[in-house]
């Protein structure tokens, strides 16, 4: 068994890495938040595949376990089905030694987290992540929330889960579109913090997406959560060193807005972002060509669909400006200045608008 701390002094929690872990997860569970009673929140996709395992599991240590099951899909984490989960913990009397147990990918993690800070002021919280990118992605950090008609994400806290288990073999029921949506952000890992990785996946890539090989799924999921760990850690309230994890992310999340967030999957987003960044790298961090061209190389090899044609960078810059990244110094960008070494800076539009050409006219 493989773990991991993010240390984050009372709030501390560990990281448990095992594949085909998940019939051994109630043990485990128990000993750090003993309850009980657990509810796992879950959607009816992952369901079908864990929901009885891990219940079984947190049976055999003695407790009950109750299933709540959402619609899949990111319309699930709204208001609404807050408002339904609220009423449903309530009409069951449950109070505040329950556990919230988050089963599925980063819809279920965000909404079920979110529903744990605030039933009856915060209850305890265990992640079980089930897709890539929940696995790389939304294990650390702790932001949990809902979305708002007006904007994605804005309703929310930061709240540590208790205990995060992580099965690198859930990713064998995803559909692949989900594997190259997360490895998007696992590129970005590399990209940002260390270049050694980035190595790794430029030769283990195509171990990767055929998941062929489990110690090479579960190096990837590690190595993502430490570095991951290593910047929440410095930074837990996203202030400061935090935001370099927003790499490729100002152009990728208007590229998900002007497209209603219905056409691309939210780390398709991010490889159009970071292959714009690139070009704004080369231009305003000297990033080295040599180094650029590596990057192209690794990102083009990630399934994505095409930037719709009526997205232009016209559209995107707008659509930049909204998103309130403007500051008096101008538009604020994480670059590279090499391939594991990257920085925040304040740009051009002109810089901005060719790094946007460049990458409209790359597909
Ligand atoms: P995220 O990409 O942030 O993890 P979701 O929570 O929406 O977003 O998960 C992506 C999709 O994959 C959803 O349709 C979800 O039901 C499905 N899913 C998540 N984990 C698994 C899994 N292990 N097997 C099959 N489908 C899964
Ligand atoms: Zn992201």
């Amino acid at each position: 068994m493989k773990g991991l701390h993010v240390n984050l002094g009372e709030r501390t929690y560990p990281l448990i890495f095992e594949a085909n872990s998940l019939a051994e997860c109630g043990e485990e569970i128990h000993r750090h938040t003993p309850a009980k009673i657990y509810v796992v929140v879950t959607d009816e996709n992952v369901d079908r595949y864990y929901s009885d395992t891990v219940r079984q599991s947190l049976e055999a240590v003695g407790s009950a376990c109750f299933i709540y099951k959402i619609t899949p899909g990111e319309e699930s984490k709204s208001m609404s089905t807050a408002e339904s989960i609220f009423t449903w913990l309530l009409a069951h009397r449950f109070h505040r030694e329950i556990v919230i147990v988050a089963l599925g990918g980063g819809v279920v993690g965000d909404l079920a987290g979110f529903i744990a800070a605030t039933y009856l002021r915060g209850v305890r919280f265990v992640q079980i992540p089930t897709s890539l990118l929940a696995h790389v992605d939304s294990s650390v950090g702790g932001k949990v929330g809902i979305n708002h008609p007006l904007a994605k994400n804005s309703i929310g806290a930061f709240y540590q889960p208790h205990l995060v288990w992580i099965d690198p073999s859930t990713t064998r029921t995803l559909p692949v579109r989900e594997i190259f949506n997360g490895l998007a952000e696992v590129i970005k890992y590399g990209l940002i913090l260390d270049r050694d990785f980035f190595g790794y996946l430029e030769s283990h890539l195509g171990d990767i997406i055929s998941l062929d090989d489990t110690d090479s799924l579960m190096h990837v999921i590690h190595t993502c959560c430490r570095l991951k760990a290593d910047v929440v850690e410095k930074d837990e309230k996203e202030s400061g060193m935090r935001r370099v994890l927003n790499f490729g992310h100002t152009i990728g999340h208007a590229l998900e807005k002007l497209t209603g967030y219905a056409y691309f999957r939210h780390g398709e987003a991010v490889i159009w972002g970071m292959l714009a960044a690139t070009v704004m790298s080369q231009q305003a961090c000297q990033l080295p060509s040599s180094d650029a061209d590596r990057i192209r190389a690794l990102l083009h090899r990630l399934e994505k669909p095409p930037v719709p044609h009526d997205v232009t960078s016209d559209s995107i810059l707008d659509a930049i400006n909204v998103d309130k990244k403007m500051t008096d110094a101008g538009l604020q960008f994480v670059l590279l200045e090499a391939i594991g070494s990257c920085k925040i800076q304040a740009l051009e539009p002109e810089i901005v608008r060719s790094g946007i050409e460049d990458m409209l006219a790359c597909q």
